[in-house]
């Protein structure tokens, strides 16, 4: 059986190699994403791995049914990149790594709040520079902050507890409500409730029509003055141009996102030699008080070994006609 994998860089090549060892598929790696321009690149392959910027829609999915594709495999949790309704028109299954990891999302959404608020990233430059000044340093204790989690499943759920962990009120917006955070005290809101209590707002929730642009002007008036916005779900739940001039105004107060509207073309690449031609980004990353990771959240060993083992799993359950259904990782 064959696997063709789209958008694989070397640590993908290496942890599906490494846990290919039990299943015996042949792998074919491009490091292109995937798109309507080289899926005719694809040949003689019964299933393909793609990740979070692969642009697999309807035309990509007429030619994969063409060329006999069985299967497509995502690498990662959210499927927006994926046409699922024509999948299913060919019959193509779509399969996913439901919860990989949630705990590296969750802990990476806290290296962006502790790095914004207590600003190491400066003073690491800063000492190594011989400045030993604090001036323009001082952060707030996390201790007694209100903490609002929009999107309470495998990954808000660890957020939350974290954040409890550090003795903060947390609060949540879900359009389900997570009983065990209930017993542990976390109390449900409506989104403009919780928006407007919180220092800190941290996005957990899919990308689906519903929750486009959930950040928006309007809902980024309600929130507090001076509050902090962290997204390590996807760019498109927020407005980037409303953040910008809330920003502007000094509303906002800080920003961290690990997920970008437009970071089709940028992230996941080196591009230091380049000029990068997305003034919004680079507008972005002037301000002192944002922080830009280039979606990296996921990116931890653990992780890396679930989402290899899970996805060949996957395939090769759906290849052998078995039933992945109960697991959450069958979406056609
Ligand atoms: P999940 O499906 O376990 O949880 C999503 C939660 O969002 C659910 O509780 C659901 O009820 C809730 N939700 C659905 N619609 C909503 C709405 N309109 N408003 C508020 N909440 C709503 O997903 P997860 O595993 O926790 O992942 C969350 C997201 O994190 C994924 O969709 C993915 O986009 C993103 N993610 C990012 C990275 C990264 O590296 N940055 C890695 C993995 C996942």
């Amino acid at each position: 059986m064959k696997i063709t994998f789209f958008s694989a860089k070397p640590y993908d090549k290496e942890f599906f190699v490494k846990g290919n060892t039990d299943f015996g598929f042949e792998f074919t790696f491009f490091e292109t994403h995937l798109g309507p321009h080289v899926v005719q690149a694809v040949e003689n392959t019964d299933a393909i791995c793609v990740f979070v910027n692969d642009k697999v829609n309807q035309q990509v999915i007429e030619v994969l049914a063409k060329k006999g594709v069985k299967v497509i495999a995502l690498r990662c949790a959210g499927f927006n990149n994926v046409d699922l309704e024509a999948a299913k028109a060919h019959n193509i299954h779509v399969c996913r790594v439901p919860a990989y990891s949630p705990e590296a999302v969750a802990e990476h959404a806290l290296a962006m709040i502790l790095t914004l608020n207590r600003k190491t990233h400066k003073a690491y430059n800063r000492v190594r520079e011989q400045n030993f000044s604090l001036q323009g340093l001082l952060g707030f204790t996390m201790k007694g902050k209100t903490v609002g989690v929009i999107g309470t499943g495998h990954i808000g759920a660890e957020f939350c507890k974290i954040m409890l962990g550090m003795g903060c009120h947390v609060i949540a917006y879900d359009v389900q409500v997570n009983t065990e955070l209930v017993n542990k005290g976390i109390q449900y809101f409506p989104l403009e409730e919780v928006l407007k209590q919180s220092d800190i707002v941290s996005l957990h929730c899919p990308l689906m029509p519903q929750t486009h642009h959930l950040i928006n002007a309007t809902t980024l008036s309600t929130m507090k003055k001076g509050a902090m916005l962290i997204n390590t779900s996807r760019g498109g739940l927020i407005d980037t141009h409303a953040v910008i001039e809330s920003l502007k105004e000094q509303h906002l107060g800080y920003l961290g996102i690990d997920v970008y509207e437009q970071e089709e073309k940028i992230f996941f690449r080196d591009l230091s030699e380049n000029i990068i031609a997305d003034d919004t980004l680079q507008l972005l990353m002037s301000f002192p008080n944002v922080l830009v990771t280039a979606h990296q959240a996921f990116f931890t060993r653990e992780a890396l070994e679930q989402i290899t083992e899970v996805t060949l799993n996957n395939v090769y359950q759906l290849m052998h006609h078995k039933n992945i259904d109960t697991t959450g990782a069958l979406l056609v």
